[in-house]
């Protein structure tokens, strides 16, 4: 039998709800930071991942899925969000529209990683690019962003990490003072960071292999090493988190793996007991050069991606599901087959005054009706007997306490609207 491409899964059952009301949840919190939804093709030239990742990363020299199409172009699955959207921002103008904008996307990404719980071949990434400020505001506003969503979730365990690498000038004095004090100490390091030391330095502090070893503890550190300039962006993002009452912990061993981030750089991670390896939920930053750098004019951005899979198992690690709102607000029996037309028309006006319905189309038995209705997790039953459609009225249950009651069929939508507008708080 043909199955389904190593490190790569599909969506279907409760995995499918899950996944489409968090879409619904992001799309109602993007619409609170009047951020654009932008989607762009699942592939791009490759030569823009390599300029707008960076040929030493992870990602560009060992995890990309390239291939040449048949008309012998060198093409690359995305890998990440960020390179798409700044390549359409410049392609499209966007930045001649009112600066700052807010692009949000949702979608696949592809890696060639090996497969472990959290990390996989296809895997989906929500992310937002903000572009035309460089104000330290906007870092903490887009850091906030994240922050937002996971208390809407109800996500407790997690922990907001940022650092900064500076700017320009500021980065360029602590990669001199990385390569003075990792040289000696070049035999100790893994194959990758030899590579990193030739090529970025930096990047050494993010490798997973070597992570723990006491040659890294002591290493210098960015903060150290920050120009005027720099060091009041990163107090300014520091003081705005604080007036937001957001939790963080500056932590100076976050370089993140992309070469584009100037400034504010920053992760959340789960802090959830037995959560595994894969613990970083979202990560994200500030890139001041990389518009230019994909061939537009110097606009600067923050943007940040978060994990879906890793952040559905942290829901699922605390016992968070997100689903229970997805289930019907009522459930209609269907119990003769004169009322058939009845029940459609009812189930019809319902969704068109914004309720979710669920009938069935073959008819039951009131029992069967029933336990369908509770198979479905239906919040309310509708019974529809001879007697109601005679007398215009209908019984409803309140299928968690039983409670019944006698409704003019007039009157409905306003019971309904109070019934579960009471539900929709908690
Ligand atoms: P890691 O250090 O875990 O490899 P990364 O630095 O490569 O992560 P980013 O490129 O910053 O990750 O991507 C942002 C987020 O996307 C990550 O924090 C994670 O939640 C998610 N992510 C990245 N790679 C994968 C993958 N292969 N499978 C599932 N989720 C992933
Ligand atoms: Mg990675």
């Amino acid at each position: 039998m043909l199955q389904k491409p190593k490190g790569t899964y599909d969506i279907y059952g409760d995995r499918a709800l899950i996944q489409l009301y968090f879409r619904k949840l992001v799309e109602a919190l993007m619409d609170k930071y009047n951020a654009k939804y932008i989607e762009t093709p699942i592939f791009e030239a490759s030569e823009l991942f390599h300029r707008g990742v960076g040929e030493t990363t992870d990602i560009v020299s060992k995890e990309t899925y390239d291939f040449k199409d048949r008309g012998d172009r060198n093409l690359t699955l995305r890998p990440e969000g960020t390179a798409g959207v700044v390549r359409s921002f410049i392609e499209n103008k966007l930045y001649a529209e009112n600066l700052p904008l807010k692009l949000w996307y949702m979608g696949p990404m592809f890696r060639y990683e090996r497969p472990q719980a959290g990390r996989y071949r296809e895997f989906y990434q929500f992310g937002v690019e903000a572009f035309g400020s460089d104000d330290p505001m906007m870092d903490a506003d887009m850091i906030g962003v994240v922050v937002n969503l996971f208390n809407i979730l109800g996500l407790k365990g997690v922990s907001v990490n940022i650092n900064t690498l500076g700017d320009r000038e500021s980065r360029e004095s602590y990669r001199k003072a990385l390569l003075e004090y990792f040289k000696p100490y070049l035999g100790d390091l893994c194959e990758d960071c030899q590579r990193r030391y030739e090529k970025n330095p930096l990047r050494i502090l993010d490798c997973k292999i070597d992570s723990g070893k006491e040659i890294m503890k002591n290493a210098p550190k960015m903060i150290d090493y920050l120009n005027e300039e720099s060091k009041r962006h990163f107090d300014k993002v520091q003081e705005y988190l604080k007036a937001m009452g957001i939790d963080f912990k500056v932590n100076s061993n976050i370089v993140r793996g992309l070469d584009y981030y100037t400034h504010t750089v920053f992760e959340v991670q789960a802090d959830i007991e037995g959560f595994g390896a894969q613990n970083t939920l979202a990560a994200g930053g500030r890139y001041d050069h990389l518009v230019e750098f994909v061939g537009g004019p110097s606009v600067p951005g923050v943007g940040f991606a978060v994990g879906l899979e890793r952040l559905f198992l942290a829901l699922e690690a605390e016992g968070i599901d997100i689903r229970k709102c997805v289930y019907p607000d009522v459930y209609i029996f269907n119990a003769d087959e004169k009322q058939k037309p009845y029940v459609l028309a009812l189930a019809n006006h319902l969704r068109l005054a914004g309720f979710n319905v669920e009938i069935d189309y073959k008819t039951r038995n009131f029992k069967s009706n029933f336990k369908r209705a509770d198979k479905v997790r239906a919040k309310y039953i509708i019974i529809i007997g001879e007697e109601e459609v005679q007398n215009k009225f209908l019984t409803i249950k309140n299928n968690v306490t039983k409670d019944e009651y006698k409704v003019e069929l007039d009157n409905l939508i306003e019971f309904l609207d109070e019934k579960l507008g009471d539900d929709d708080e908690d």
